[in-house]
């Protein structure tokens, strides 16, 4: 029986970085790309519409930018120690991006998640198109991921909790038992119930009343 659900956002929570921002970096468009997602994570612009004018920056990269991406990517202090308690304990753990399927895969893999789900980048001939394929993963599709996990892990929506930093987490922060602004943007901090200063995600295991055997 799972006791609980925890879901964590992926850029600055999980891990320190923004994706999106390395992969720019890449097609030396990374002040441009920043500017843009600093913005989104304010909650100034449309998440979706931001998403496809940052990754068409991207057009024409190689697409063993990806995993040279992958390479640089630095997991959040604390981030493992939190999701073995959390395993530790009965729960399960999930992540959902804004990000991309193809980093979050390994990623998933390495940390032992439960669920997650990311957008998916769209590579054509070796090349990434500057495009996305599919449903987009935004604030909306950020709380739906939540309560399907929490469904089929036969857990109450009381009992999950949720974990983020940007303006694209608020949806799935306001259908879950218990938020959390981690690393936060001041809106998510205003609207969190919890609020985590600390750049240590292992401070939320007393918190959470978890075990660490
Ligand atoms: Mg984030």
């Amino acid at each position: 029986m799972t006791r609980f659900l925890v879901v964590f956002d992926v850029d600055s929570t999980l891990i320190e970085d923004e994706v999106i921002e390395l992969l720019a970096e890449a097609a030396g468009k990374r002040a441009e790309v920043s500017a843009v997602t600093e913005r989104a994570m304010r909650g100034e612009l449309d998440f979706a519409e931001s998403l496809r004018e940052r990754v068409s920056t991207l057009s024409g990269l190689d697409g063993s930018v990806i995993e040279a991406t992958y390479e640089r990517i630095k997991i959040t202090k604390g981030a493992r120690k939190l999701i073995d308690a959390i395993h530790a304990s009965g729960g399960k753990v999930g992540a959902v991006s804004g990000g991309f399927n193809q980093l979050l895969s390994p990623l998933a893999d390495l940390l032992g998640l439960d669920f997650w789900r990311a957008n998916e980048l769209e590579v054509i001939d070796g090349k990434l198109t500057g495009r996305v394929v599919g449903e987009i993963i935004d604030r909306k599709a950020k709380a739906s991921a939540l309560r399907e996990w929490a469904l089929q892990s036969g857990v109450e929506m009381g009992r999950t909790v949720a974990v983020g930093d940007g303006a694209n987490d608020l949806d799935m922060m306001a259908v879950c038992g218990l938020s959390v602004a981690f690393n936060a943007k001041p809106k998510v901090r205003d609207e969190a119930q919890l609020v985590v200063a600390a750049q240590d995600l292992s401070q939320l295991i007393p918190v959470l009343g978890l075990s660490t055997k």
